[in-house]
């Protein structure tokens, strides 16, 4: 009932980021409603869930923002758009001329279409957020190892001091590991990253993985 006229002392955006299916939207669904989907869909564009909770007395609104892995959005682009259409309208002559500088013009038109969509998302995506969440799967080293680069856009786009938290998921998987806490503890002291291991599956971890990442936030502004 309360949250209706319930007086809210802050608001902290989070953000998911990783490699698509480590379980950000599951993770994320745990937090705010304590549910797992067997079959979720993928995420389309960005998406975000909110949660209302108390620190040190103080009411604070937790707004948690989930993405594909990007690469999952380029279905906005409508490249059929951008296409050379039947019967070559691109060229004056009406016959499609595949010389080499048309086609490099048109795949720099659109490498550079991605690129400017991108760029625009993802300052989008990282604008005004105070704490982020690193999420690999602990059973997909690939995913641990792209740590670094989803590290260097965050630091890239997001406030110098924003609190980052990395999460290993799907420990309740142990018999697949392919990513050592070991390794994981390294890379995140040495990044100087909060680190905790986490299964949104069984619940393990994600409640006091964002009270965590909140309570720092928090400790952070006040
Ligand atoms: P996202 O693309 O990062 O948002 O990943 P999803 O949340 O869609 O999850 C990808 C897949 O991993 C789905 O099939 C989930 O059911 C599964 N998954 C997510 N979290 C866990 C977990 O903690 N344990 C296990 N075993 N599977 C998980």
């Amino acid at each position: 009932y309360g949250d209706y006229n319930q007086k809210i002392d802050y608001v902290f955006k989070v953000v998911l980021i990783g490699d698509s299916a480590v379980g950000k939207t599951q993770l994320l669904a745990r937090f705010s409603r304590n549910q797992f989907n067997v079959d979720s869909k993928a995420t389309i564009g960005v998406e975000f869930q909110t949660k209302t909770l108390i620190i040190d007395n103080k009411t604070v609104k937790a707004q948690i923002w989930d993405t594909a892995g990007q690469e999952r959005n380029w279905g906005c682009l409508e490249l059929e758009d951008m296409m050379v259409p039947p019967g070559g309208v691109w060229v004056s002559n009406g016959a499609i001329d595949f010389n080499t500088a048309t086609v490099v013009s048109a795949c720099n038109f659109i490498l550079a279409s991605v690129a400017y969509w991108y760029r625009a998302v993802t300052s989008a995506y990282y604008r005004g957020a105070v704490g982020a969440m690193l999420v690999y799967d602990m059973t997909k080293r690939q995913s641990f190892d792209h740590m670094a680069r989803w590290l260097e856009e965050l630091r890239g786009h997001a406030d110098a001091n924003i609190v980052i938290m990395l999460i290993g998921n799907k420990c309740d998987l142990g018999t697949l590991r392919a990513v050592p806490t070991e390794d994981a503890q390294e890379f995140a002291q040495r990044e100087n990253l909060f680190f905790m291991e986490t299964s949104a599956l069984e619940s393990t971890n994600v409640e006091t993985a964002f009270l965590t990442i909140l309570t720092e936030i928090y400790r952070l502004i006040s």
